[in-house]
Order: C-alpha cells, then sequence, then structure tokens
C-alpha cells in the first residue's frame, strides 16, 4: 500500500518556549526546530512497513516555509521514499493543512495516512480528525500498535484504562502515539542518500486550497509559574493545609 507521512517542523521539544512581547504567538526567532515527535514515530513506522513489504511506496508531505525542506528531508534519511513540499509562509490552521492533505493524498492515491496524535507547537490534536472526515475515510487515533492486513489494517489504540483494538478498512488515517515504536536515527549514509531523493513543491494555490484563516487569536500567554511545594511531616498537618490553606476539601 501507498503510505503518506504529514511532517510538521515545529519548535524542538527541548527549546523552552517563548511568547512574543506582543503576545501573538511563540517567538520562533533563532530557536531550534525539529520534526514533530509523533510525525518522526509516523515515518519509523512507515519506513518498518516498507521493510516488512507491506508498504509499497513512502511519501513524506510537509505544509510550511522553505524549511519545511529540512524535515522533509530528515523523514528521507530516515528511509522515505520521496516528498512533497506544500510551500507557504502562513502557520496554517488544522482545516486548511487537513483541505492540503486531501488534495495531496487524492493526488497521490494514497491508502494510509499515518500522522501525528498532534503537533507539540500549537497541540490542536484536530488535523487528523479533520482530514478523516474530509476524506470520508475511518481513523484510528493514538495508535500503539499497527498491524497491516488485507485491505485493512488493525489497530490497538491507546485509551484511558487500556487498550481497543479496532479494524480499519483501507483507505484509512492513522494517528501515532507516543508507544508505537521508537524513531531510528538517521544514518551517515542515509543522510548522503536522501539528498538525492525528489522532492516535489507546490503551493496551496495549485492545489486549489483556500487557506483564508477561520479563527482569531486574541492573545498567547505564559502559563503561569508554579508555587513552590513543602513536604509536610504528618497526614494531620496535610488534611490541615487542604482544608485550611487550600480550601479544597
Ligand atoms: P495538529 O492538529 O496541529 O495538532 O497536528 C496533528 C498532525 O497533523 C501532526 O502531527 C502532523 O502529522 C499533521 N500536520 C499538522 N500540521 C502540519 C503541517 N503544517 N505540515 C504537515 N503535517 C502537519
Amino acid at each position: 500500500m501507498k503510505v503518506l507521512v504529514p511532517v510538521k517542523r515545529v519548535l524542538d521539544y527541548n527549546v523552552k518556549a517563548r511568547v512574543k512581547p506582543d503576545q501573538t504567538g511563540v517567538d520562533l526567532s533563532n530557536v531550534k526546530m525539529s520534526m514533530n515527535p509523533f510525525d518522526e514515530i509516523a515515518v519509523e513506522e512507515a519506513v518498518r512497513m516498507q521493510e516488512a513489504g507491506t508498504a509499497t511506496e513512502t511519501i513524506a508531505v510537509s505544509v510550511g516555509p522553505a524549511k519545511a525542506q529540512e524535515t522533509i528531508r530528515t523523514a528521507l534519511a530516515m528511509g522515505m521514499d520521496r516528498g512533497v513540499h506544500i510551500t507557504t509562509d502562513e502557520d496554517l490552521e488544522p482545516l486548511a493543512v487537513a483541505k492540503i492533505l486531501k488534495a495531496v493524498a487524492e493526488a497521490e492515491g494514497a491508502e494510509l495516512v499515518l500522522m501525528g496524535k498532534q503537533a507539540i507547537d500549537n497541540d490542536y490534536g484536530a488535523t487528523g480528525g479533520m482530514f478523516a472526515a474530509l476524506m470520508d475515510w475511518p481513523i484510528g487515533q493514538y495508535a500503539n500498535t499497527l498491524a497491516p492486513g488485507e485491505g485493512t489494517i488493525e489497530v490497538k489504540r491507546e485509551i484511558d484504562g487500556g487498550l481497543q483494538t479496532v479494524t480499519l478498512k483501507l483507505p484509512a488515517v492513522v494517528t501515532t502515539d507516543l508507544r508505537l515504536n521508537e524513531p531510528r536515527y538517521a544514518s551517515l549514509p542515509n543522510i548522503m542518500k536522501a539528498k538525492r531523493k525528489p522532492i516535489e513543491a507546490k503551493t496551496p494555490e495549485d492545489l486549489g486550497v483556500d487557506t483564508t484563516p477561520r479563527l482569531t487569536i486574541v492573545k498567547v500567554t505564559e502559563p503561569k509559574t508554579r508555587e513552590a511545594g513543602v513536604i509536610v511531616e504528618t497526614v494531620a498537618e496535610l488534611v490541615d493545609k487542604l482544608k485550611n490553606e487550600a480550601g479544597v476539601i
């Protein structure tokens, strides 16, 4: 089956996010950017499917500025076959990304779209569901284990309190959770090889997708800093503090 993996370039997960002074968003100037960690897991899974012979072709797609090419190159260095770069300087909303992914999935004839459960920059966790709805495809969210079958894929999903197993009829969408696999590091020869793999560039306009924003960001603020905790000596002291200081019991 042909597998499409959307990969987003985001703030590296080790970097502490700083809010821009005008509170319009997160300051991305001069900070390390990387592939969204959940997307790395999706890439790893696609490459493993290719190695196992269940994926016939693996395509990485990224929607973003010129530098998003680096993210596609990382996916290619991990072992994916080729890339599609949808160029835009806007930080697009999930619905716009989902519409773009629909156009790409249709053009490519993708049978499985493996994506992250959420992008760690905005934490929307919305694109997978919107994309599945636009395609009218089944979706298995928060995948812990995947088992491709004949025209189907079995997904063990992480849910509150355990794992739920569902079988999806292909074509389908799967979103990855942390425990699905541990992504590999790209080896130097594979990084070199990836430089020769093709990346096709298009714009949202080429795909006929209207990306006009529908949301207005009112303001972005830092989370409140947490006050330091205290260690209590006895249960009685804890109960007293909860009752008389915190007022929660
Ligand atoms: P979100 O709904 O923004 O939390 O993103 C969920 C998933 O959608 C990500 O893990 C990616 O797989 C995919 N995605 C979101 N935005 C983009 C983008 N700009 N380019 C490629 N994939 C994206």
